[in-house]
């Protein structure tokens, strides 16, 4: 497990902003508390016939601005302290944009990779067996989120439905689009992330014909991105996976990149036979000399070990959690602009917003409507951040947690709490 607890991140962000804003601490310290955490044990029978007990969480860190939303994790490094600070992330994302959910998380201790799709429908229904009290489409939504796809959506949403005795498809979001996923949803993440880097190069000056772009992560989130942002003329030098990185000065094929990796899911960077191609690690790929760096894997990887030797000058992180507190600092003293996750990345959880706003009154919307909708509410959240940013002179995560923070504690006070 890593060295770095998320959730401290949390806890330390909340505090700083909370004090510039003067609040008292009884007006935000419920902020620092998950309002309910579920853990689950359960029994999954293997395909060679073993018993294995598998272990995931649900954590619910705030209905205050509406039902619980967030993804579901499947990976082998989950653990209660991540998913609780995933949770809370997903508080501060829907509050700055401006969407009527609270914010949670689930996640699943195993190793997608290694299990077969039998292995993990079972283990998909188990876990929904087991979080199945405390979701809904009024109370706590899931959606995909690392490791879990649209087809796990969909086993979630039969094995909830099985419980209920009929279909209820707005339990989960970024279901397949024949049971009541919305068009776009499978783009929406990394169609954020390129509107994010269009408005703050916009900011900056910064053209985006041949500027160069570096990639961590090729998910959903970073594929996507890669995709968008090579379409709109910017010159991707190097992308990377967990076989690790590829880097070629004068920009990579990106189309080829993808295509080869949707060919098969056991695909991977390292398989990919490109020309001029230099493969270099992870590590070496943060530290490129490029104008916009992506992370868009997992947390932590930009921390105060090699924050100092990060040569980007704008940071969009698609990611979740991808700068430590301390890398943050670091890369502010350089003057690298961070255009934070709660920003960055809220196109996936909007554009869920409309799928369960779909899936409530029975529409199904063009996909144009989606796309433009989603850029009304990213556009509209970056000149809000950006603003805030302005206004208490602070850097954007500071500005994005200003407006998530001041509408939060604006709706406790209303509600009376
Ligand atoms: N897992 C995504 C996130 O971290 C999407 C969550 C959702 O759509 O509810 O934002």
């Amino acid at each position: 497990m890593s060295k770095y607890n998320p959730y401290d991140n949390v806890i330390k962000t909340i505090e700083e902003v909370a004090t510039l804003l003067k609040y008292k601490p009884s007006e935000y310290e419920m902020l620092k508390h998950p309002e309910r955490e579920l853990k689950v044990s359960f029994p999954v029978t293997m395909d060679d016939g073993t018993l294995k007990v598998f272990e995931g969480f649900r954590v619910q860190h705030s209905t205050i601005r509406g039902p619980g939303k967030g993804g579901v994790r499947f990976h082998q490094d989950v653990n209660a302290d991540e998913v609780r600070a995933l949770s809370a992330w997903m508080t501060f994302k829907c509050a700055v944009a401006n969407i009527p959910y609270g914010g949670a998380k689930g996640g699943v201790v195993c190793d997608p990779m290694k299990l077969s799709d039998s292995e993990l429908n079972r283990i998909t229904r188990a876990f929904t067996n087991g979080i199945a009290p405390i979701i809904g489409p009024e109370r706590d939504i899931p959606a995909p989120d690392v490791g879990s796809n649209p087809q796990t959506m969909a086993w979630m949403m039969d094995a909830f439905s099985k419980l209920k005795g009929y279909t209820v498809n707005g339990v989960v979001t970024g279901k397949p689009v024949t049971l009541g996923g919305s068009l776009g949803r499978g783009d929406a993440t990394g169609r954020g992330v390129s509107f994010t880097v269009n408005n703050i190069f916009a900011k900056l000056n910064i053209p985006l014909k041949g500027t160069t772009a570096v990639v961590q992560g090729m998910g959903n989130v970073g594929s996507v991105s890669a995709r968008l942002i090579h379409e709109s003329g910017m010159k991707v030098i190097a992308v990377s996976d967990v076989s690790g990185a590829i880097y070629k000065e004068d920009g990579l094929n990106i189309p080829e990149i993808l295509e080869y990796l949707s060919k098969d899911k056991r695909n991977l960077l390292d398989g990919y036979k490109g020309e001029g191609l230099k493969r270099i690690s992870n590590e070496e790929l943060l530290e490129l000399d490029t104008t916009l760096l992506i992370p868009a894997a997992l947390e932590n990887q930009i921390n105060d070990g090699n924050a100092d030797r990060i040569k980007a000058k704008v940071v969009v992180e698609a990611a979740n959690g991808p700068c430590t507190v301390e890398a943050d600092e670091i890369l502010k003293k350089k003057g690298v602009v961070v255009v934070p996750d709660i920003l960055a990345n809220a196109g996936g959880v909007i554009v869920s917003y409309f799928e369960w706003v779909q899936n409530i009154q029975r529409l199904a919307w063009t996909e144009e409507r989606v796309n433009t909708e989603l850029k009304h509410l990213i556009d509209l959240a970056f000149e809000n951040v950006w603003n805030s940013a302005k206004e208490y002179d602070v850097a954007l995560r500071k500005g994005a947690y200003i407006v998530a923070i001041k509408r939060i504690v604006d709706s406790m006070k209303l509600r009376g709490v």
